[in-house]
């Protein structure tokens, strides 16, 4: 244990023709080592975005406005290119939805595994390399490791791809994996085995992981604790067992009632959050949930609300817990 990443306050925008996206809109969260985080939301809720900026992947017009990120106690925005690069291949690994965006097409399994190492350790040799590739394939569970090594990445399953590519991210030992979706384009059952596989992985390593999604049941099968994104901002944080038991926003409850039930025939039966995401060029002031929130109230079309504590380490920004808090002061001096 002990912190491995600090994000503070955190602004991301990005700068279109059309004016200024605010696609993170002050976030903070730390990540022990050893810890799963959860980053859920819709898609353009700006999780991705708050990923990649982590890990200076993020493409313009995006650009860190504000805020700051340090991991094992080094200031990331800080640091230049070629020092992200170096850091992109030694302590912070990406997995994403698509393996196809970090295996390359034209080289074989073995090959890639073995150039991502020594661009990594630029004196092991090459047979050594070798060696800790099929290793690597054999920790996340690929067999005839022989005849892989040997393959292209079109000549493997949708799995079995996802499988390398988690491979590749853990082969130079990051402390810290960012999985962006990484088992979304995936059957039930072959997700199952990869979650399963990624819970195996971080316990024998204790890396730390970030894992980004739209999907609660893969919240609840490998995360620690979750952090909830709604148009840029974080709106509900706490320990996984609270967001599930005690969820403080009605955003966090809105994805709660729209969560596949895990007996498979009522996954049909979703009930979808009701209205539009944000536009974001245009975001409403106030609490930017309230187009959509059964519950808005006057003040929640004016003000943002402040962050509440909900419990250790649980929060949520909403005017009804504001509510809550101050009926509860009510009371205790009422009592007294
Ligand atoms: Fe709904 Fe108001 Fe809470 Fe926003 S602040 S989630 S609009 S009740
Ligand atoms: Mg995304």
């Amino acid at each position: 244990t002990g912190k491995l990443l600090e994000v503070k306050d955190l602004h991301v925008s990005f700068f279109t023709p059309a004016g200024e996206v605010k696609a993170v809109g002050g976030i903070s969260y730390d990540l022990n080592y050893d810890e799963v985080m959860g980053i859920v939301g819709e898609s353009g809720s700006g999780k991705s975005v708050e990923a990649y900026s982590i890990i200076g992947l993020l493409q313009s017009p995006g650009k860190v406005i504000g805020g700051s990120i340090t991991l094992e106690g080094e200031d990331v925005l800080a640091k230049s290119k070629e020092e992200m690069i170096a850091l992109r291949g030694s302590k912070v690994a990406m997995i994403f939805q698509n393996p196809m965006t970090c295996l390359n097409p034209v080289y074989t399994i073995g090959n890639q595994l073995i150039e991502a190492l020594k661009a990594h350790d630029k004196k092991v040799s090459k047979e050594e390399a070798a060696k800790r590739a099929m290793e690597m394939l054999e920790m996340v569970g690929i067999n005839n490791v022989q005849k892989r090594m040997k393959q292209y990445p079109h000549e493997l399953s949708g799995g079995m791809r996802q499988r390398v590519m988690i491979a590749m991210g853990l082969i130079c030992h990051p402390q810290l994996l960012i999985a962006d979706e990484p088992t979304t384009a995936l059957d039930v059952t072959i997700q199952a085995q990869i979650l399963e596989l990624m819970k195996d992985l971080q316990k024998k390593t204790h890396m730390g992981i970030i894992f980004i999604t739209h999907n609660l049941g893969v919240v609840a099968e490998i995360c620690d604790k979750v952090s909830v994104m709604y148009a840029g901002k974080m709106v509900e944080q706490g320990p996984v067992d609270d967001i599930f038991y005690k969820p403080g926003h009605p955003y966090t409850m809105g994805l709660l009632r729209s969560m596949p039930r895990v007996d498979a025939e009522s996954y049909e039966r979703l009930i979808p959050i009701e209205g539009t995401p944000v536009d974001m060029l245009n975001p409403p002031e106030g609490c930017p949930f309230a187009p959509r929130c059964e519950y808005a109230m006057k003040i929640c079309l004016q003000k943002m609300p402040p962050y509440i504590e909900l419990g250790e380490n649980h929060r949520a920004a909403c005017w009804l817990r504001v509510q809550d808090q101050l009926q509860g002061k009510k009371q205790d001096a009422a009592e007294q």
